[in-house]
């Protein structure tokens, strides 16, 4: 009752809290925060520096008084008072657009398949601090699946990769819920690992994350295409410790990203070899959906058909696709309650 009366005049959120980016979807109006998932506090008085983009070109960059982090690790949050009042900050931008006097939001929020209790209470825990009313949990490739208009309420079986910064969640989806699934803390970060290493090993050239990362989404390919190309890096030489320039191809980010992309493809494959046959048919004939930023991995559609025999596609915009999802369901919670992750707060109550 006193929900309705509020649900009339508060601006409820849909919210996809990732490692690598957070979206914040309003009701009725779309997307209005796409930020990397970074705080910077000054430690002398513990005050926020800086959140989201601002925060991030801070990495790596700070004098000793001030710490840009990344609240969340592998999907799951690591540093519950900095995920907080980053939450708390995107919610009160939203808010400050318009009327202060707005009533507290509902939020729907996702989360990886494989969290633990704890790990899902710390979720809801830091939403409701940060400003919500009303926390709803969604599962992400269920928001993902919904966000790329996949028939999930149907009796027939999609499959959709979410790729993103620490998580790669693999999930079959029928009758809205996951059949089959795997959750993976492998994805995009690690690739990005994987070629600090490769130019280490190979080079003997240290380069940061941020020249990595270009190189993943510039020059990277994980599939063998026409014209190999390559791009001057640098990095700092590991032998006299001055700065020096190598040339990386694209052959060598692929060897380098390899074993990583390989291991997500075999999970993949494991669990198409749990799913029942006939979820498995309709698979083959809908193909593999990838959603997140790893899904712009160029030729990963590609190298997936290869590897597996069934055709992968990437979503429409598959950065925005979770908070997309999320959005949907705060648009229209009543035909989506039967996705809702049971509180932790219900449980215990
Ligand atoms: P999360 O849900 O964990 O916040 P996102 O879905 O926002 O993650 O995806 C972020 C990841 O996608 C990062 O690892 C980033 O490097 C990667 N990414 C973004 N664009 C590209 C691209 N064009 N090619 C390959 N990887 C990309
Ligand atoms: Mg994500």
């Amino acid at each position: 009752m006193v929900n309705q009366i509020f649900g009339m005049f508060s601006k409820d959120l849909g919210i996809d809290l990732g490692t690598a980016n957070t979206l914040v979807y309003v009701k009725e109006k779309g997307i209005v925060i796409n930020e990397p998932s970074v705080v910077a506090i000054n430690t002398r008085n513990d005050n926020i520096v800086a959140v989201g983009e601002d925060a991030r070109i801070m990495l790596g960059k700070t004098p000793p008084h001030i710490t840009a982090i990344r609240p969340l690790v592998d999907g799951i949050i690591s540093d519950f008072e900095a995920t907080e009042r980053m939450l708390r900050y995107f919610i009160d931008k939203v808010h400050q657009d318009k009327f202060s006097f707005l009533p507290r939001p509902q939020v729907v929020l996702g989360i990886p398949l494989d969290v633990t209790e704890v790990e899902k209470k710390a979720v809801e825990d830091a939403a409701i601090s940060a400003g919500a009313r009303k926390v709803y949990l969604v599962e992400e490739p269920l928001a993902a699946a919904i966000g790329a208009r996949l028939p999930i309420n149907d009796a027939s079986g999609s499959m959709i990769v979410d790729i993103g910064g620490g998580t790669t969640e693999i999930a079959v989806i029928s009758l809205a819920g996951a059949v089959t699934w795997r959750s993976l803390r492998t994805a995009g970060d690690e690739l990005i690992n994987d070629i600090v290493q490769y130019v280490r090993d190979n080079f003997n050239v240290l380069i940061g994350e941020r020249t990595a990362e270009s190189i993943k989404t510039g020059i990277g390919s994980v599939y063998p295409h026409d014209e190999p190309v390559q791009i001057a890096i640098r990095g700092r030489d590991l032998m006299s410790g001055l700065p020096k320039e190598v040339m990386m191809s694209s052959e060598h980010a692929r060897d380098a990203m390899s074993r990583t992309v390989h291991q997500i493809i075999e999970n993949i494959k494991a669990t198409i070899e749990l799913t029942p046959p006939e979820l498995v048919a309709d698979i083959y004939e809908r193909g593999i959906a990838l959603s997140g930023g790893g899904a712009l991995l160029k030729g990963l559609p590609q190298l997936i058909n290869s590897e597996t025999g069934i055709k992968a596609f990437v979503v429409d915009d598959p950065l925005t696709c979770v908070a997309r999802g999320t959005g949907m369901i705060i648009e229209n919670l009543p035909q989506y309650q039967q996705l809702i992750v049971p509180s932790t707060n219900d449980t215990h109550a």
